[in-house]
């Protein structure tokens, strides 16, 4: 960059070259890179770094990287729920219930789900493990029912890795089903012409488990989903994202 086009990096262009080389695996790499960076690291460089071992599974780096960044960025729920993930994939359930009582003891919460869409002149919001009214109502279970079955024809199968409680498997399959952005999707189907393009906004980062579910509903409903979240746009169309399921 500074002998071919004269550019100075900055600390963009650093979080760029940490993101990328995160996402490909080369964890410790990225984090040479953060160490030599000339200038200080932002949160969200030592954010996409936590992220990226999550993705890789580099345990005893993100401990460190979550240190520092419970530092940096004390009340951000979103640092303490990614490294409370990584324990919980990890199987390690003494340190979640840690993590959860230092959230506590600083009196941080995990912002609730919610996802909406707009359909008409009006928007619709959408809790998640909220919308009783509409879960039990027959048109979202016959809609619901059909989906799943058209989905678990295809392979679809429940990942319930990021739900962070130790509760048995089926709960945890009851409780990604409650995501918002699922009951947001359902109702769009049901309320928006066969075809139409559906869009929701969530404000947290999609789950694992969603992200798959978004990928089968638009294969089976053969609709073009978007949804924004906190990182990104996901296009998900014909059983694919757009994000190469990299968030
Ligand atoms: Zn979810
Ligand atoms: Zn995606």
């Amino acid at each position: 960059m500074r002998s071919e086009f004269r550019i100075n990096p900055n600390l963009e262009h650093y979080a760029c070259l940490v993101d990328l080389l995160g996402r490909a695996g080369r964890v410790e790499d990225a984090l040479e890179v953060v160490k030599k960076m000339p200038m200080k690291p932002s949160g969200s460089i030592w954010g996409s770094l936590l992220n990226s071992c999550r993705l890789h599974g580099y345990l005893s780096i993100a401990e460190a990287i979550a240190k520092k960044l419970f530092e940096i960025e004390p009340t951000n729920a979103g640092n303490y729920v990614m490294l409370s993930n990584i324990y919980a994939n990890a199987g390690m359930w003494d340190e979640v219930k840690l993590i959860r009582e230092l959230m506590e003891k600083r009196g941080i919460k995990k912002q609730a789900g919610c996802s909406w869409l707009q359909i008409k002149d009006r928007i619709h919001n959408f809790v998640t493990g909220g919308g009783f009214e509409f879960r039990n109502s027959d048109v979202y279970r016959r809609v619901w029912d059909e989906l799943i079955k058209e989905m678990e024809r295809l392979g679809y199968k429940p990942d319930t890795r990021d739900v962070l409680h130790d509760i048995d498997e089926a709960m945890k399959v009851e409780w990604v089903c409650g995501h918002s952005e699922r009951l947001a999707t359902v109702f769009a189907l049901i309320h928006t012409g066969y075809g139409l393009p559906i869009r929701i906004t969530t404000n947290l980062r999609v789950c694992g488990d969603c992200h798959t579910w978004m990928k089968y509903v638009s294969e089976v409903s053969r609709r073009k989903i978007i949804v924004r979240d906190t990182n990104r746009f996901h296009h998900f169309e014909n059983g694919k994202c757009s994000c190469n399921d990299f968030w």
